[in-house]
């Protein structure tokens, strides 16, 4: 009964599969917005892109791997039901699918997410299991759900669909952008940077894709530099949506992460708290620590001046208030300093 894709062992993913989730996906989630920042462009003596995913349903891309996945589910297996683990926003993307469609929808998560990202998880209905202290402990509460009661783990990264799903946002890029040479990619399972690494580099291998990522627990970063998948302490960080392991038996991103990524950039804590403020005082934009990763880059002058345009992935924006105050704060006080 399983379809030939969900056979046990790898499926190459190719850029067919992100024009098919394309059209799969398209009543459920919006073709973003892509603007061009003056302020980073001026910076870096190029025209800098923002690709606005936080203004889908959920503030984040989430939503697009999600859709394509849990679409391509047979009718039996929509009844069962699907169950997943996130730091959130993978979460809230599988409770919105599922709300959408009908579908019952369980999402176990950690003791370390915050509060405002469980209470939306429960406003789109999804039932919440809270369950150990790293996004590991959640995930094997999730595929034990699976066994016993026979729901569908939906992967947050590690899987066919959810990348291709993904991918679209390469489609757009590409569609909008004929002179771009560089997609800056906020970095954790790498189900992003997989999806959209594939789409652009399939029209274009000399498309640059850079990663990024926290300094703090950078899994794919470490586990790239040791050749396989490590485990690292989660700590906690301003970009808490790319918290999380890669899997050891990885299938996919890791495998797709090492041919795709030109560079990666860690960003300091420091840094993403000042792109957070300077992204709300300049663009009146409220973005995530996790999407303030790739301006941090930008403004980090890390991405090498070269020809052409550069897409940065504005990948979600939901962050607590309490944490937007506190980088205001923060921000305000240094520039009266400087002054
Ligand atoms: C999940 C997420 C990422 C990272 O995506 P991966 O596919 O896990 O690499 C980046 N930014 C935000 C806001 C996210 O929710």
């Amino acid at each position: 009964m399983v379809h030939s894709k969900c056979v046990k062992g790898r499926k190459d993913i190719s850029i067919r599969d992100i024009w098919e989730a394309k059209k799969r996906i398209s009543s459920m989630i919006y073709k973003t917005p892509l603007i061009q920042s003056a302020v980073l462009s001026e910076k870096m003596g190029r025209r800098v892109f923002l690709k606005l995913e936080n203004v889908q349903e959920i503030g984040a891309f989430k939503v697009r791997g999600a859709a394509n996945k849990i679409l391509s589910l047979s009718t039996e297996a929509r009844g069962r039901g699907i169950a997943t683990y996130s730091t959130g926003n993978h979460g809230l993307a599988v409770a919105y699918v599922a709300k959408m469609l009908g579908i019952e929808a369980v999402v176990c998560l950690s003791n370390r997410v915050p509060r405002a990202k469980v209470d939306s998880l429960k406003r789109l209905g999804a039932k919440i299991e809270i369950y150990g202290d790293s996004q590991d402990a959640a995930g094997e509460r999730c595929y034990e759900l699976e066994r016993k009661e026979g729901l569908t783990v939906i992967q947050p990264f590690d899987d066919p669909y959810v990348i291709a799903g993904q991918g679209t946002i390469g489609l757009e890029l590409l569609e909008e952008l004929p002179n771009l040479t560089d997609v800056i990619v906020p970095l954790s399972g790498g189900g992003l940077l997989s999806g959209v690494g594939l789409a652009v580099k399939s029209n274009d291998r000399g498309i640059r894709v850079s990663g990024v990522c926290m300094e703090k627990s950078a899994v794919m970063y470490e586990s790239l530099k040791a050749g396989k998948p490590v485990l690292l302490e989660e700590s906690e960080t301003l970009a808490d949506s790319l918290l999380g392991g890669i899997g050891q038996d990885n299938s996919y991103t890791f495998r797709i992460v090492q041919e795709y990524m030109d560079n990666a950039y860690l960003i300091s804590e420091e840094e993403i708290a000042y792109s957070m403020a300077f992204m709300i005082d300049k663009h009146r934009m409220i973005m995530e620590g996790a999407a303030a990763t790739g301006v941090a880059a930008v403004l980090g002058g890390k991405i090498p001046r070269q020809e052409g345009d550069v897409a940065v992935i504005i990948s979600g924006h939901n962050v607590d208030l309490s944490v937007i105050h506190r980088v205001i704060q923060e921000y305000v006080i240094c520039n009266e300093d400087s002054e």
